[in-house]
This record gives structure tokens, sequence and C-alpha cells, in this order.
């Protein structure tokens, strides 16, 4: 029988938390890679999509807190169309980011953007508020 134990031993509730938030079965996932491949923001990601699940099942929170990868995601829900688990890799992702938010992480600062905020696409201001900023 082969155990899933995280770098503090049992897992942590950082970990719990994470999948609590995306209501996913982890677990279910066994690495065939098919999110991956067809994920269409891939060349900008420093992490494999499957490789952020991954992370989560080794309870490598450091990996979790430092990719680009949820924060680049797109939502576009190709992942969870391919997955032959049926796992919604975008609640994955959308857990990830809450949890660093919730510890007033932002991955971007709008204020940095203050001057040219004019010049930018309205909706991308209120995305980048909404989805990288608490
Ligand atoms: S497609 Fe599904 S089972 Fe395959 S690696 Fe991605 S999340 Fe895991
Ligand atoms: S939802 Fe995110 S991870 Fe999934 S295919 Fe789209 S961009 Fe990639």
């Amino acid at each position: 029988m082969a155990f899933l134990i995280s770098k503090e031993g049992i897992e942590s509730e950082y970990i719990k938390k994470i999948k609590e938030l995306s209501g996913e079965d982890i677990n279910a996932c066994y690495h065939c890679g098919k999110c991956s491949a067809g994920c269409p923001s891939v060349d900008s990601m420093d992490r494999l999509p499957n490789q952020i699940i991954r992370a989560i099942q080794i309870g490598d929170i450091e990996t979790l807190k430092t990719s680009n990868t949820p924060w680049i995601c797109a939502s576009c829900n190709m992942c969870f169309i391919r997955c032959p688990r049926g796992i919604d890799l975008c609640a994955i992702m959308e857990g990830v980011r809450q949890m660093i938010l919730r510890e007033n992480e932002d991955y971007i600062d709008i204020k940095k953007y203050s001057d040219r905020l004019a010049d930018l696409p309205p909706i991308a201001v209120v995305s980048a508020q909404r989805k990288l900023s608490s």
C-alpha cells in the first residue's frame, strides 16, 4: 500500500484547505498529462498544470506559492474537458490562488500601474484586480 506523506509528515492544513476550496479529489489524478498537453497557456507557465496537482499531492507548498502557473491559468476549462478522471483543474488553480491571496500575497500590485491605467483595457484592469490581487 502506498502512502502520500507531505514534507510536514501528515497532510498540512494548507493542503487540506486547497482541497476543500477546490472541492476536487486531488488524488484521483494519475498524471496522464492530457490536461497539460491541451493547455493553451502552458508556454507561459513555469510548471505544467498537472505538476501543480502533483505539488498538492506531495504537500510541496513552496512550489504552490512560487509557481506562476495558477496565475497564468486562463480558466478556459480545456483541461477539465480533456481529463479522463473528470478533474476540474480550474477549481484547483482557484483554490491555490485563494490560499495565497488570503495571506495578502498579491500576484500584482495594481498601484504600480496607476500612471498607465487609463491606457489599459478596462476589462484587463478589472480582471487583474479580481483575480490577481486580494
Ligand atoms: S488530465 Fe486529469 S488525470 Fe490526467 S494529468 Fe491532468 S488532471 Fe491528472
Ligand atoms: S483552465 Fe488553466 S490549466 Fe486548464 S487548460 Fe485552461 S489555462 Fe490551462
